[in-house]
């Protein structure tokens, strides 16, 4: 096993000689002062994206101390309240950034500079690039308090190691955090798919195949499983998906996978290690992953086109069947700390004819590299090349769609809609998308009796409007208003479009107050020694410029 990771770490280095000078940076301090202890490590399948770093867990609580974990400054600070929320990132002079996110409260500097930027704008949101060296900062630097901010689901810290040059995310296990992990990868399910040479999967051809075992060893029932001949093309093959975690000491979470290798009848046909991901590419874990199931299947295989730098071989992992054949089959699994599990089993092609390949015609069908443009009288769509990952099926009609609700999208597609006859000023108008379950409004612009959006989402496209403006209410005082705390919390709701715009005014005067949009929640600080009756105005708005004015008199007592 050392022999192969060692060998794949000197593929690794020759390819990308740029930063191979310190692979493994052993002098970081831990960005935190608790027991480092994983819940989700890094290159594990969400939503759009692979996880782009570790989470540190902070025993459900917020307001541990942040440390910087090296010398440097910092180089980007963002107040919002989606995504990694308050976060910070601090670029080191061996070519790396840190990055801290879903931070309660700044510290010292950093958090200076913050609120002076959030008065100057009269803005919460805030996104502030310092000079070099403006913020220096040294190794073991308290930064930053633990959170839960932006779109976190409960506290911990969020920590990233990117490569500062081009941004990717780089394996912080890999990449200068040694944690002790003496646990094996767990080998839990496996597909069989077929696909066409290209990688792409033949719709409907799939069979799950339950794995057996434990502790490092893995296999399914009586070692061995038959598929018809009619199961996969003669041009192509078949794929495997498997669906792993992974465990380090000091937690039960299901941590994810880091490297594997395919063998087929003795030779290695393909393998990932999840060393580093682009953000540019991280949305192709919609290709990467199984996508008829909801499972953490990772393939072992790819589309022709899949651009992650994960995967160890050029080849696609396409495995080539013949009738009457028997192949075997091993898969290796392995941690950054070389623990290793490994699955081994026998396919046996029956006797039989093959199907017919997979080659849907262009003429009906939309290929990941081709772009899209088409017009009708009422509605027009946009796609560049590569906005989806498999061939897709076309339908023409003068409902304004594109694919299935249910085929995820690597690039926006846009859309344009007929506004004729509006009965309303044309901003209350905006298209939504129904992604198969509910309705979701894009943001919207009107351009000459047309209404544009870019989409994310695949699915049907119509236009709404909306008329009503966000509500606002009081919760951290009682009906004669009195205040007696030293935070004032309000909740905000905006039920048809989203937020764009939340100011609190005390006595006329601008005053911070932060948006948590998880729990749309509006809360501020009572200034200091600020006593007795005052005025209170929040004005807030949505995307279509609905308004809402909250006035009250209130006693801080
Ligand atoms: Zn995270």
């Amino acid at each position: 096993m050392m022999k192969k990771y060692l060998a794949a770490l000197v593929l690794f280095l020759a390819s990308n000689s740029v930063f191979s000078q310190d692979l493994m940076d052993k002098n970081y301090t831990p960005p935190i002062g608790i027991p480092m202890v994983l819940a989700a490590n890094f290159g594990e399948l969400r939503p759009n994206h692979f996880h782009m770093g570790v989470d540190f867990k902070t025993n459900g609580r917020i307001g541990y101390n942040l440390y910087s974990i090296a010398d440097g400054y910092v180089s980007r600070i963002k107040v919002s309240p989606y995504g990694y929320g308050k976060v910070i990132y601090i670029d080191h002079p061996n070519g790396k950034t840190s990055v801290y996110a879903h931070c309660s409260e700044f510290k010292g500097a950093i958090d200076s500079i913050v609120r002076i930027s959030q008065y100057a704008d009269e803005n919460y949101e805030v996104e502030i690039f310092p000079k070099p060296h403006e913020i220096s900062v040294k190794k073991g630097d308290i930064i930053a308090l633990s959170g839960n901010t932006g779109s976190s689901t409960a506290p911990h810290l969020h920590f990233e190691i990117r490569e500062t040059l081009s941004e990717d995310a780089l394996n912080p296990l890999v990449y200068g955090f040694d944690l002790d992990d003496h646990q094996k990868p767990d080998i839990r399910n496996m597909k069989i798919v077929a696909i066409s040479k290209d990688g792409y999967q033949i719709p409907g051809k799939s069979i799950v195949v339950p794995v057996y075992g434990s502790n490092g060893k893995y296999t399914i029932r009586n070692n061995t499983i038959d598929i018809p001949a009619d199961f996969c093309s003669p041009t192509g093959g078949i794929g495997l998906a498997f669906d792993i975690i992974d465990k380090l000491d000091g937690a039960p979470n299901q941590c994810g996978l880091y490297g594997t290798d395919l063998i087929v009848d003795g030779d290695t046909i393909f393998g990932q290690q999840t060393d580093r991901i682009s953000f540019e590419h991280t949305r192709y874990v919609n290709s990467h992953r199984d996508m008829n199931s909801p499972g953490k299947y990772h393939k072992s295989y790819r589309t022709l086109h899949n651009p992650l730098a994960i995967y160890k071989r050029d080849g696609l992992g396409v495995i080539a069947l013949k009738p009457g054949e028997t192949k075997s089959i091993a898969l290796n699994v392995y941690d950054p700390k070389g623990n290793e599990s490994q699955l081994n089993f026998a396919i046996n092609v029956q006797q039989g004819s093959l199907n017919a390949d997979f080659a849907p015609s262009p003429s009906n069908y939309l290929y990941p590299q081709d772009s899209l443009q088409k017009k009708y009288d009422n509605w027009s769509i946009q796609a560049e090349a590569f906005s989806i990952y498999e061939p897709v099926k076309q339908s023409h009609s003068s409902t304004a769609h594109f694919c299935d609700a249910s085929i995820d999208l690597q690039k926006p597609v846009v859309i344009r809609m007929k506004l004729e006859n509006p009965t309303l000023p044309v901003k209350n108008y905006y298209i939504a998308v129904f992604d198969g379950r509910k309705y979701r409004a894009l943001t919207t612009v009107y351009e000459d009796g047309w209404l544009c959006a870019e989409s994310k989402y695949a699915g049907t496209y119509s236009t709404k409007t909306d008329v009503q403006a966000p509500s606002v209410r009081g919760v951290s005082y009682n009906s004669s208003y009195i205040v007696t705390g030293n935070t004032i919390k309000l909740t905000i709701k905006e039920d048809e479009t989203s937020l764009a715009d939340y100011d609190l005014f005390i006595d006329g005067k601008w005053h911070l107050m932060e948006y948590e949009s998880k729990g749309d929640f509006l809360i501020y600080e009572r200034p200091e020694g600020l006593m007795g009756e005052h005025a209170i105005k929040i004005i807030a708005s949505d995307v279509c410029g609905n308004e809402v004015i909250y006035e009250r008199t209130l006693n801080f007592k």
